[in-house]
This record gives C-alpha cells, structure tokens and sequence, in this order.
C-alpha cells in the first residue's frame, strides 16, 4: 500500500509507505530554464552588458556578488539532478574572484550524484582549472565571431560533457562541431514569442545549423522559444 506525501523541497515527490519507508524519489524541475532540473547561484551579477541580457530586467544591480549561504544548497538535496551553475551572470567571467570559483569548484566535487552544467562567455577561464568528472562544460555562442570560444571548450580538462548554447541565435553561424557532445539552439528569451518577425528570423537562422547538428548525430535540444514544428530535446547519452 502506497502513501503519497507530495513534495518535498530538495528532494522532489516522495512515495512512502505506509509504514513509512522510502519507496522512490521522482525528480522535479524546479526552473522554467528547459534543459536543466534546477539553478543554483552562489553567485550573481555580469559584467558582459548583452545587449539582450535578461538578467537585467529583473534584477537591477548586477554587481557581481557572492552568496556563501547558497553554497550547500545542492548538497541538501539528495536526488541526482542537472544543475546549472550560475544562471543570473557568469561566473567565468575575468571579474570574478579565483576563490569564489574555487569554492563552487569544492561544492561540486562533494556532489558527485550531481551533474553541474556550466556556460559561459568566457571559456578561456575554465582553461585554469581541472574540471571534476561532474560536470558538463559549455560556452554560449550567438554569432559567428563567438565561435573561438567552441574550439576552447572542446581543450577544456576532463569535463563529463562538453557542449554549445547557440542561444540567442542572432546570426547565421558554420561551426566546426567537432568534439563537442551536445549543442541546443534558442531564441532570444520572451521576444521570438511576441514578435513573428523576430521569431522568423531566428528560424531562418537556426534552420543550418539544425540540419547540421542533426547530419553530425549530435544531441540536440531546440527551446520552446524557437517555436520550431518538431520538438528536438535530446541529452547527451
Ligand atoms: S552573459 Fe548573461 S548575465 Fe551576463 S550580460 Fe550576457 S546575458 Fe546578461
């Protein structure tokens, strides 16, 4: 006889028994981000200035800061679930403190249950570190003068995953795609959405690169936002 207990933060749905022991866990995206289960941000603020940075419209200082109370946050929860790191900044950007990267560097390594997915603009950073075997190592990528940063992840250390955010896709783009596990395409956050014209333009301009991650037989994960008729969301295996 089951007993379902509904959910519990940090640990998803529970279903016990009646005699109270642990039947099973079911995970529960806790983000409206598609491609990851939860955020965790130890630290917030950029200094890239987007100029379709999201993150600015809902938070008005973008001062990067530190946060050592969220540190153990993937610590407390015991289902194993993708977590990206630091969605309201980078936190590879040149700005940021060896010992704040250090420190999130510790947490990920106490989690090896976890998968940490890390992005940034600046990949050359995590060229400075030994990636822990949890992770997945990706850089964003919106038009084709981004795509150096493709060939540094793919020399990133020991990384479980390394992939590409074609996200805002702005432009057309020829990538070389080699050793790169896996690669999702987006349009501009909320924009696509709203305007057809927007949402035109970034299917013309996703439409190569989509049949050349598919013709490459790479994982692929289209977001909502790109409104493409098929839905692709792949992970890498
Ligand atoms: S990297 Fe992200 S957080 Fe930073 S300015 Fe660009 S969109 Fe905003």
């Amino acid at each position: 006889m089951f007993l379902f207990l509904g959910l519990v933060p940090d640990e998803g749905l529970i279903l016990m028994s009646k005699s109270g022991s642990l039947l099973r866990r079911y995970k529960v995206r806790v983000t409206k981000i598609e491609w990851t289960d939860m955020v965790w941000d130890p630290i917030t603020g950029c200094k890239h200035n987007c100029p379709y940075c999201y993150v600015r419209r809902f938070m008005k200082d973008t001062t990067p800061t530190f946060y050592l109370e969220r540190l153990t946050e993937p610590s407390k929860r015991k289902i194993p679930t993708k977590i990206f790191v630091v969605n309201k900044g980078d936190m590879w950007g040149e700005w940021v403190p060896q010992e704040w990267i250090q420190l999130i560097m510790e947490q990920i390594m106490k989690c090896p249950w976890h998968t940490f997915q890390l992005l940034t603009k600046n990949p050359v950073r995590m060229l400075r570190f030994e990636l822990p075997g949890n992770t997945w190592a990706g850089a964003s990528v919106t038009k084709q003068e981004d795509c150096h940063r493709i060939d540094i992840i793919r020399a990133t250390e020991k990384p479980q995953v390394r992939y590409i955010s074609f996200e805002p896709i702005l432009d057309f783009i020829e990538p070389n795609l080699s050793g790169i596990d896996w690669v999702i395409i987006g349009a501009e956050t909320e924009k696509a959405a709203h305007i057809p014209k927007d949402k035109e333009l970034s299917q013309k301009f996703a439409t190569p690169l989509i049949y050349k991650v598919l013709n490459l037989h790479i994982p692929l994960f289209l977001k909502s936002n790109l409104m493409w008729p098929i839905k692709i969301q792949e992970y890498p295996t």
